[in-house]
């Protein structure tokens, strides 16, 4: 393992968050309550897992690297993200 990667891992169960694309942020609140600092990075299962609750779109800040169009993601974080867009069009799909 280079160390360059590292900084990539999750804490919890070590998968590489850059390669399953799982790189976004959250609120840094929210991010301190259960990673203990500001450092580090966690995949959407193991986030919940310490959150102890499903992340929601309100958790995640207004940047580029949260934004579908600019961040390739996993499907499970783009559920998580989207219901920023969809909010107001139950039913309605976007592509
Ligand atoms: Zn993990």
């Amino acid at each position: 393992m280079s160390k360059s990667r590292s900084k990539f891992l999750c804490l919890d169960c070590r998968i590489d968050t850059g390669k399953i694309c799982e790189h976004y942020f959250i609120n840094t609140d929210t991010w301190i309550s259960v990673a203990g600092s500001k450092t580090g990075m966690l995949c959407i299962s193991c986030l919940e897992n310490r959150l102890k609750r499903k992340l929601v779109a309100s958790d995640f800040p207004d940047v580029t690297i949260n934004n579908p169009k600019y961040a390739k993601m996993s499907l499970r974080l783009l559920n998580r993200i989207k219901s920023n867009y969809v909010d107001n069009s139950v039913g309605y799909e976007t592509h």
